[in-house]
C-alpha cells in the first residue's frame, strides 16, 4: 500500500519479524500456555511410541502468534445478532420435534421439568462487499451450534495471551508494535458461559427430597479437549463455591446415575467413591451426545432418553439440539419469492431491529430435496462451473463432515439419489485471507489465513410458557485456518485459537 508520504512507516501487520524473534515468540508461548492452561490433551500422534499415552496430559493448544486483523463492523454485527439467535431457538416448530423419538417418548409421559438451558455459539465468517464504493465487511453465518459449543474456555486464555505479548513482546520487536495500536476486545466468555449454569441450577430451586444439589458435565471419554471445559467447572467453583460439579463420561450415565421414584422423576448422582454420596442432579451440561458416535448401541440412546425424562434441566434439550440441526437454518435461510412471507416471520416479527440483524446475517442455503428450490439447488451442485460456490453439508456437528466446490458432483454421485435430501447446499462465504503465523505442535506455519468468529449466548426460558428468564451475549472466539484448509475444527485439527485485532 502507498501512503503518498516517502516517510511514513509501513502499516504491515502483523509486522515483519527476523527468524530469532520468531524463535523467542514460541519459547514464550509455549511456557505462557501451559502456565495458564492454552492448552489440550496431547494429540498421540506426538506421543513417542515407548510412552504411556495416559500419562502425558498436555501440549500447548494450537495458536496465532499475533491476533488476526478483524473488521470491527463485521465483529459488532456478530455481538449485536445474538441475543435474537438466542430466542429464536426458544420456538421449536413440529416438523423438526417429530424427528426425534426420544423427544416424542418423553413428550407422551409428560416433562416434568419446565425449564431449558441453552449455552449456544453462532459462528460467522467476513464476507467483503466490495462492488460499492466504500467496501464493507458484514459477518455472515456459517452455522449455530445448540449443543456441545466448544472452545468458550480457551477462547478467553487465546485473548489473554496475546494481551499479553502485546505489552511484553510486541512492542520490543526491530518493527515494535506499540500497544495503543491494538484494539483487543474484553473477552468474558467464562463467566458468561457458567454463568448461564449457575443461573439454571438456582432456577431449579430446592431438592424436594432434601439431596444436595450438583451439576453435572457430560463428557466424551477420550476427550482431548477437557482444558476447555475444565476453565467452566474452575470458574464456577470461584464463583459459586457451594455448587458441586461432577463429570460423567456420556458411557457411564446409566452406571453413576438413576431416576428418583417420585413423580418428579429427580435425577440422581451417585458418587463413585466415599461412601457412594448421592446428589440431585439441577443441570445436565453437555459438552457430548451431538453425533452418530456418541451413540454406538441402544444403551446410550436409553441412556440419552433417561436424562431426558429426568426432572434435571437439561442443556440442551433434545428439542434445542434438533433446533440445531444444518436443516432448521436452511429452511430459516433459502430465499422465498417476494410475494410470499419468509419463514423467520413466523418466529420473529419482520423489519424490527431483531429481525433485520438475523437477515444480514444470512447467506444463501437451499434444500437438496425434490421441491422446485430443491432440484433447482441439484442442478447446480452437480454443475461442474456452478457447484465451485457451494459446500454441501450432512447434518452432523463437530467438524470434517462438509464436501466443498468441485468435490460436490463427484461425491454426490456415490451417494443414493434418495439420501440427497438429507443434505443441504449453502453458498460459500468467501472470507479474505489474512497474514499470521500459526504455532502448532511446536512447530510455525507462516502464511495466509482466514478466520471464523463464534459468538456465545446463553438463555434459560420455560418451553411450556415461552417464558424467557435469561437471554445473555456471552463472549466470543475466534478461530483460525490456514487459507488452503477447508475445515476449520481446532479438535478436529485443522484450526487454532486466535483473538481479534479489530480495524
Ligand atoms: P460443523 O458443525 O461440523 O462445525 P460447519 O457448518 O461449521 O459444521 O462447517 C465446518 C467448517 O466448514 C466451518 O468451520 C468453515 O470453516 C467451513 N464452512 C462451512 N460453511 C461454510 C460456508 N458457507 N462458506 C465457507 N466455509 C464454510
Ligand atoms: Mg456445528
Ligand atoms: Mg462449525
Amino acid at each position: 500500500m502507498t501512503s503518498g508520504h516517502d516517510a511514513e512507516p509501513s502499516r504491515q501487520y502483523p509486522p515483519a519479524t527476523t527468524p530469532e524473534e520468531l524463535d523467542h515468540l514460541v519459547e514464550v508461548i509455549k511456557d505462557w500456555a501451559i502456565g495458564n492452561g492454552l492448552a489440550v490433551r496431547t494429540p498421540p500422534a506426538v506421543i513417542s511410541s515407548e510412552a504411556d499415552p495416559t500419562r502425558i496430559t498436555a501440549v500447548p493448544a494450537p495458536v496465532t502468534l499475533f491476533p488476526t486483523a478483524f473488521p470491527r463492523q463485521a465483529f459488532l454485527q456478530g455481538q449485536k445478532a445474538q441475543n435474537a439467535y438466542n430466542e429464536l431457538v426458544i420456538d421449536g416448530d413440529d416438523f423438526v420435534r417429530d424427528l426425534w423419538a426420544v423427544h416424542e417418548t418423553v413428550k407422551s409421559e409428560g416433562y416434568t421439568q419446565p425449564l431449558s438451558l441453552g449455552l449456544f455459539r453462532s459462528d460467522y465468517m467476513v464476507h467483503e462487499h466490495k462492488s460499492s464504493e466504500s467496501p464493507t465487511a458484514q459477518a455472515k453465518q456459517v452455522e449455530f451450534n445448540t449443543i456441545a459449543a466448544s472452545f468458550g474456555g480457551l477462547s478467553v486464555y487465546a485473548s489473554r495471551l496475546h494481551n499479553f505479548l502485546a505489552k511484553t513482546e510486541y512492542p520490543l520487536l526491530g518493527q515494535p508494535l506499540a500497544p495503543e495500536t491494538l484494539d483487543l476486545p474484553a473477552n468474558n466468555t467464562i463467566e458468561g458461559l457458567a454463568g448461564g449454569i449457575e443461573a439454571a441450577y438456582h432456577a431449579y430451586g430446592v431438592s424436594e427430597l432434601g439431596n444436595v444439589k450438583c451439576v453435572i458435565f457430560l463428557v466424551q471419554g477420550g476427550e482431548r479437549n477437557v482444558f476447555d471445559q475444565r476453565h467452566l467447572e474452575y470458574q464456577i467453583s470461584k464463583s459459586s463455591p457451594t455448587i458441586p460439579v461432577f463429570r460423567l463420561a456420556f458411557t457411564d450415565i446409566m452406571k453413576h446415575t438413576s431416576i428418583a421414584k417420585s413423580p418428579k422423576r429427580q435425577l440422581l448422582y451417585t458418587l463413585p467413591r466415599n461412601g457412594n454420596r448421592v446428589f440431585e442432579v439441577a443441570v445436565v451440561y453437555m459438552r457430548g451426545g451431538y453425533g452418530p458416535d456418541d451413540y454406538p448401541n441402544q444403551q446410550t440412546w436409553d441412556a440419552r432418553c433417561h436424562l431426558e425424562r429426568s426432572h434435571a434441566i437439561k442443556c440442551p434439550t433434545v428439542l434445542t439440539q434438533v433446533a440445531g440441526i444444518k436443516k432448521v437454518q436452511q429452511v430459516l435461510a433459502t430465499p422465498r419469492p417476494s410475494s410470499e412471507p419468509s419463514i423467520l416471520s413466523k418466529f420473529i416479527k419482520d423489519d424490527t431491529p431483531s429481525a433485520i440483524a438475523l437477515w444480514n446475517t444470512f447467506t444463501n442455503i437451499y434444500p437438496m430435496d425434490t421441491s422446485d428450490v430443491g432440484l433447482e439447488a441439484r442442478k447446480k451442485a452437480l454443475d461442474p462451473e456452478q457447484c465451485v460456490d457451494y459446500v454441501l453439508k450432512p447434518q452432523r456437528e463437530g467438524g470434517g463432515n462438509n464436501i466443498y466446490g468441485s468435490a460436490i458432483p463427484g461425491f454426490l454421485k456415490t451417494v443414493p439419489e434418495a439420501h440427497w435430501n438429507s443434505y443441504i447446499l449453502m453458498e460459500l462465504i468467501k472470507a479474505p485471507a489474512e497474514n499470521n503465523f500459526i504455532l502448532r505442535n511446536g512447530a510455525i506455519e507462516k502464511g495466509r489465513v482466514i478466520s471464523e468468529l463464534g459468538v456465545y449466548g446463553t438463555c434459560l426460558w420455560n418451553q411450556e410458557t415461552g417464558e424467557v428468564i435469561r437471554n445473555e451475549q456471552a463472549g466470543w472466539l475466534l478461530r483460525t485456518k490456514g487459507e488452503e484448509s477447508q475445515e476449520g475444527g481446532v479438535a478436529a485439527g485443522y484450526g487454532c485459537m486466535d483473538s481479534v485485532s479489530l480495524t
